[in-house]
């Protein structure tokens, strides 16, 4: 018998890609043989963000493979039409590429099992279909899974609308049950998308995967028992199993999935800042601010005196060029760095890091938890918000950022949160608890490695 062969299917973004990928990395070093299934979209943005590459002779167990995901490749892939077009098209190529591969490849390399994000809850259906074991991957926090799962009962409670899950109360803050950490209706995954069309195609979304899910046999999730202690326990029933956290490969010299090349030239310049000093300042893949908010944090960074590590997306103010305050980058000389996409796992790692200002998105707060960084946590959309309410409320390592009356961060708050959270070193204390509970988790006989291997087990029958 040849060794098992798991089909992974990411959602197309990079907060899903890389946790994946790093799975995918994982099965590998357990026996499998992957085929990792992007669409042909962010196949191309992989390959370009690293043009040497060649995936498959770096990691001759998993192969890289793409489909369509039902949009041209020069159309807007905004999330509203990128979910349409997903649902609609991509269910039919990935059960023709299963066929495919189940009539083509001999026996001893048929699939065997289909790992896929739970936000393509209709690939549980085709792996029913065709024969395959299959399992959901979760890439955020058990708490925002179990909101989801939750649905009907918020109807039920009068907190959310049954049409399109919107507030009945806004602002209503709330618990799921006793002992969970409180949620804010206004911040529910699908009432802070992007705007109001991208929340109702999402609920909607959610409300379809709900069916589909149930023919996985376990959903694996990018968090640690020890995080999020509650909300596992509450979910007990529906076989979630913590996995995380899941350290992308780059780390380990292997290609990590990134959409961008990331500029390891900080590396350097970190080496010779002091030991905690640098702010690193980074805001995941998606987010984007407006001019005035950009400069105004611009001016802020400057204020604090201290070393900055920024992460500026060529994409980040929605304009072709970025234009730093008149004069910023004399004044900062040597003291800041501003990089398009960094290395950040290794940047959190460095020891001159002192901490993190960030969006929150779960990646991010995963890899700053396991790093021992404190944050400051600025969050824009989705499960952000939750994930600063773990951050701040729950495990209490960082401070948040709060917009004005004018909804502006200014450069004062900037300054003085982060004078704030570097001379309390009680963050940086309970950080390095976190840390450590996080990297005994992963580790043998810890909470994630027992639950990994509980997920392979079943995987590889
Ligand atoms: N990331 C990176 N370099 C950067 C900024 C982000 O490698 O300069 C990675 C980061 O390590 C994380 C991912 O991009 O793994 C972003 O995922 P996250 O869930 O934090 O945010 P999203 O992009 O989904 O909003």
């Amino acid at each position: 018998m040849g060794s098992p062969h798991a089909l992974l299917l990411p959602f197309p973004a990079q907060g899903h890609v890389l946790p994946l990928m790093e799975l995918a990395h994982r099965m590998v070093s357990h026996g499998f043989t992957i085929t990792f299934i992007n669409t042909h979209f962010i196949h191309a943005r992989l390959l370009s963000a690293m043009p040497t590459l060649t995936y498959n002779s770096t990691n001759p167990s998993i192969n890289f493979i793409s489909i369509p995901d039902g949009l041209q490749p020069e159309n807007d892939r905004n999330h509203v039409d990128l979910s349409k077009a997903l649902i609609t098209i991509m269910p039919l190529h990935l059960e023709e590429l299963i066929i495919k591969m189940m009539h083509e490849q001999p026996e001893h390399c048929k699939p065997t099992c289909l790992i896929a994000d739970e936000s393509m809850a209709w690939a549980f259906d085709i792996a029913k279909k065709t024969g395959l074991r299959t399992s959901a991957f979760w890439p955020a926090s058990a708490a925002t899974f179990t909101s989801m799962r939750n649905i009907p009962k918020l109807i039920q409670d009068g907190i959310i609308h049954q049409h399109d899950g919107s507030a009945k109360t806004p602002g209503l803050i709330f618990r799921l049950s006793p002992g969970l950490p409180t949620m804010n209706v206004d911040h529910l995954l699908w009432n802070c998308l992007f705007d109001s069309e991208s929340n109702k195609v999402l609920f909607n979304c959610i409300n379809t995967n709900k069916e589909s899910i149930k023919n996985a046999e376990f959903v694996v999730c990018n968090s640690f028992y020890e995080a999020e202690k509650p909300l596992f326990d509450y979910l007990n029933s529906l076989k979630i199993l913590p996995i995380g956290p899941l350290l992308s490969g780059q780390r380990f010299g292997k290609p990590a999935g990134l959409f961008w090349s990331a500029d390891t030239t900080c590396k350097a310049w970190l080496d010779e800042q002091d030991v905690n000093s640098v702010i690193y300042v980074a805001f995941g893949s998606l987010a984007t601010s407006d001019e005035l908010q950009f400069q105004e944090l611009a001016l802020g960074l400057e204020l604090t005196g201290r070393p900055f590590l920024w992460v500026v997306r060529p994409d980040f103010t929605g304009k072709a060029i970025i234009e730093l305050p008149k004069g910023f980058k004399d004044r900062i000389g040597d003291r800041g760095m501003v990089v398009q996409w960094s290395p950040q796992q290794e940047v959190l790692a460095h020891p001159a890091v002192s901490c993190f200002m960030s969006h929150c998105g779960w990646n991010s707060t995963m890899e700053g938890v396991s790093n021992g960084v404190p944050f400051l946590c600025w969050p824009y959309f989705g499960d952000q918000h939750l994930n600063q309410t773990y951050i701040c409320d729950v495990w209490k390592t960082g401070l948040k950022m709060i917009p004005d009356e004018n909804n502006m961060i200014t450069k004062e708050q900037i300054r003085d949160k982060v004078e704030e959270l570097l001379v309390d070193g009680e963050m940086k204390k309970r950080a390095l608890e976190m840390k450590e509970i996080a990297i005994k988790g992963i580790e043998k006989g810890g909470s994630s490695f027992e639950n990994f291997n509980t997920f392979i087990s079943a995987m590889q029958v």
